[in-house]
């Protein structure tokens, strides 16, 4: 269903520019979603777009991936079983805050009197500047210039320039660049989506040392005993007679320049900005490793900092950038370019979610807001790996290796809950389950199959038999009985395979029987758990012992995955010749979506999940999204009837279904849907299509709009690590031109309304499919491949 039938254009983001977010007047009512959207990051450590001047502010932010604190569960009627412990990812102390003052009166946007103000979120250079010229109520004229950047090379460093200059005039400026701690974390109880909040103080102060130039301040997390330190130093330049001194506070410090400032002569600061954190009580020692940062940072200077980050977005774009070229005649003057701009801005949402994020995994949010409470989702295992398979296969690998760091702890969640192998939290920080909605959290087994599928996906593009045969493996068997276990052999359904009471992805129906999706990703795991480890015994025999050394395999276990696999049970109406998403889907009532009004959506904040739950209302995609990732297991036939009648029920009251509707849309040649879901996808945060940006990017549709341009559009299909291509574009776009990385070699395609050029940029040799022919691509010998005509897939 489509609920927005055309997006609007974001006035507060104007003129469009391809590679810029450009705000050019300071919007009051764009104040939150433009504090997500000029948010900088680089996957350990992200700052929310605050103001430097501190006010006015909607969350003051700054986040460190995976830095939490924990608290008890409280539960009206408590279970066995039930996850004890909360995890909510912290907004920690405060840096970026620089006062400005001119004749004693602040610098406040809102107020001021402004004959420019620019703000820039600069795609290419990995940067946010901003520049304002105000005129103070005596007639001075006070340019200010920033620059901000969270380095994606020094993953514990950011850095701010901030440049006063008073053009027409002598006058005092004060400059204050503060330090505070123990910032407010933002909670809602109205929505569910939203943080806990905390009432009492959770990050204890233990160790601060402030001087003019350098100010380190060290905390501790109440409950969680993490530790963390953030440390500051200035480099202030200019002409200008001035004075220092510090003042310090309750978890404060602010240095204090007071300037005699001259007509026309530039005030510098450089404020760097260094934050180290640790699972463990090692304030002293993150103290430490914050100095060190920072005397790096001076020694290196702010203008090889930007240099740095200009080489690496370079890099970034060279392996990752999606250009796209609209027919003119298509797209309104008005609309000029903002495909392109939004296509970027999500792929650049996803780096600063992810680049440096070593050891953990990416927040369902990244780091531009605490919603969801910082935690991983499947969001990562199925929506964001894709896209880092196909262009930066260490951050895929990473991720994977933070899910197995967290074995151990799935296997204890296992026997919780009475099942052999593993069971991956549905939510998590730390690793133990955090969901406290067991019908929507834990129920959701099929995260073991995700991340399994995800594993699979990892391994036959990048070839790394390596992580499979150690690592992989390991989760393999586990994962695998843990499946094994949970289903069983129903004589009511001629003793296929069953699996009972489980949620799937579509979280609008709860604790059901027999939920397609799961059972269908299920035995994908089971039979890959199988074919992995018979391989490793016939050919990789000493990373076999090892295994069966590491789990206490029994041979025999292999057979019983593979006869659940190959008797699972997948529901199937014969009559309207689909897969019912779940025994008992198709005896629900059908809610009549078409006619709620459109204040009542998203549905799980205006009804009760009862409501929800006895009727057909679908709030993601959930057989579409089994045929999207397992699409060779469906026929032409069962595609376009499943999609026909999920469809209309498809709320899309999550982000995570857009972008699969398109793709699928695009294979059962909808085109219009096909071109309006991606829209929908792609300007998910920036036409703030859900109405909650302002509470961070979503950053699963993001990796999915990379999928319903590179699946969709460029029609890509992967099964079994062998590519195949059927390009077909919408009308409405002219070119389209992306990069992959397959096995170590690097593909490049362009593809045109009626051919396609694929080039191996990187290589020696790939062999791919076009439509039913093989290509066989050389280096550097780009082949030109025509697309034959199929008028009904345009829009
Ligand atoms: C979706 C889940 C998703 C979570 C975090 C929920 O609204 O239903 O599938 O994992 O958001 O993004």
């Amino acid at each position: 269903m489509i609920r927005h039938e055309t997006l609007n254009p974001p006035p507060h983001i104007y003129p469009i520019n391809e590679w810029k977010i450009i705000e050019t007047s300071f919007y009051p009512r764009f104040l939150a979603q433009n504090e997500t959207l000029f948010s900088v990051g680089n996957g350990y450590l992200g700052l929310r777009g605050n103001f430097e001047e501190g006010d006015p502010v909607f969350q003051n932010g700054t986040f460190i991936n995976g830095f939490h604190e924990t608290w008890p569960i409280v539960y009206g009627e408590k279970a066995y079983g039930f996850a004890k412990t909360g995890q909510t990812m912290l907004n920690v102390t405060d840096a970026k805050t620089i006062r400005l003052y001119v004749d004693d009166e602040p610098f406040y946007l809102p107020t001021a009197s402004l004959m420019l103000f620019e703000r820039i979120l600069d795609m290419r250079a990995g940067t946010l500047e901003r520049e304002v010229l105000w005129e103070t109520p005596s007639g001075k004229q006070i340019l200010i210039q920033s620059r901000r950047l969270v380095s994606l090379e020094h993953r514990h460093l950011a850095a701010i320039s901030y440049q006063v200059t008073v053009l027409n005039a002598s006058t005092p400026v004060v400059i204050a660049s503060g330090v505070q701690g123990n910032q407010p974390n933002k909670g809602s109880v109205n929505d569910q989506r939203q943080s806990k909040g905390f009432d009492e103080r959770v990050m204890m102060l233990e160790k601060q040392s402030v001087t003019e130039r350098r100010t380190i301040f060290g905390h501790s997390v109440r409950n969680s005993g993490m530790s963390m330190a953030c440390g500051v130093e200035h480099v202030f330049e200019t002409d200008c007679e001035y004075e220092t001194h510090v003042d310090c506070g309750d978890d404060s410090a602010e240095t204090v320049y007071t300037i005699n400032a001259e007509e026309g002569k530039p005030i510098q600061l450089v404020k760097f900005m260094s934050y180290h954190s640790s699972r463990r009580p090692q304030v002293q020692e993150m103290c430490i490793r914050s100095g060190r940062t920072l005397d790096r940072a001076v020694k290196m200077g702010f203008e090889n900092l930007l240099l740095s980050q200009r080489e690496f977005m370079d890099e970034f774009w060279r392996r990752s950038d999606v250009t796209i070229e609209e027919d003119p005649q298509q797209v309104p003057p008005a609309k000029k370019g903002e495909l392109q701009q939004a296509l970027r801005w999500n792929l650049f949402q996803i780096l600063q979610a992810s680049g440096r994020a070593e050891g953990t995994s990416i927040p369902a949010k990244g780091l531009s807001g605490q919603t969801y409470e910082g935690h991983y989702f499947w969001d990562t295992e199925i929506y964001v790996l894709p896209f880092l398979t196909y262009t930066a296969p260490r951050i895929a690998r990473n991720i994977l290796l933070h899910r197995y760091h967290m074995l151990d702890q799935a296997r204890e969640r296992a026997r919780v809950l009475n099942h052999s192998g593993a069971m991956f939290p549905w939510r998590t920080i730390n690793g133990e389950e955090a969901s406290a909605y067991y019908a929507a959290g834990t129920a959701q087994y099929h995260i073991n199959a995700d991340i399994m599928y995800a594993l699979k996906k990892y391994v036959e593009i990048t070839g790394d038999k390596s992580f499979l045969n150690s690592e992989g493996a390991e989760m393999l068997v586990e994962t695998a009985r843990m499946w094994s276990d949970l289903g069983f052999y129903s004589e009511r359904q001629n003793g296929q395979f069953c699996i009972h009471s489980v949620t799937g992805p579509d979280e609008y129906t709860t604790v059901v029987n027999n939920n397609t999706y799961t059972n269908l990703m299920a035995r994908e795991n089971l039979w890959y758990a199988a074919r992995t480890v018979r391989n490793m015994q016939e050919n990789y025999t000493q990373h076999f012992a090892s295994l069966v050394h590491k789990t206490q395999l029994n041979i025999a276990e292999i057979d019983q995955w593979q006869m659940a696999a190959d008797r699972m049970y997948v529901p199937c109406d014969r009559g309207l010749g689909i897969h019912p998403q779940d025994d008992s889907f198709l005896d629900r009532e059908v809610l009549d979506i078409a006619n709620i009004p459109r204040d009542k959506f998203p549905l799980l904040l205006h009804f009760h999940p009862l409501v929800i739950y006895r009727h057909q209302v679908i709030k993601q995609a959930d057989v579409v999204l089994a045929m999207f990732l397992l699409g060779d297991e469906f026929s032409a036939e069962e595609k376009e009837s499943n999609f026909r009648y999920y469809d209309p029920l498809t709320t899309g009251d999550s982000s995570l279904s857009a972008c699969i509707q398109s793709i699928i849309a695009g294979e059962v040649s909808d085109g219009t849907r096909q071109l309006k879901y991606a829209r929908y996808a792609i300007l998910m945060d920036l036409a703030d299509v859900g109405g909650n940006v302002h509470d961070g990017c979503h950053i699963a549709s993001m990796g999915g709009t990379w999928m319903a341009v590179v699946y969709g559009f460029a029609g890509i299909r992967d099964y079994e690590g062998q590519l195949s291509f059927e390009p077909r574009l919408p009308s409405v776009i002219k070119k389209l031109r992306f990069p992959l990385q397959v096995r170590g070699q690097e593909l490049v395609l362009e593809i045109r309304r009626d051919s396609v050029t694929y080039l191996l940029r990187e290589g020696n040799e790939l062999v791919l499919q076009h439509f039913d022919r093989d290509v066989v691509l050389k280096k550097n010998e780009p082949q030109v491949m025509e697309i034959e005509k199929s008028p009904e897939k345009d829009s």
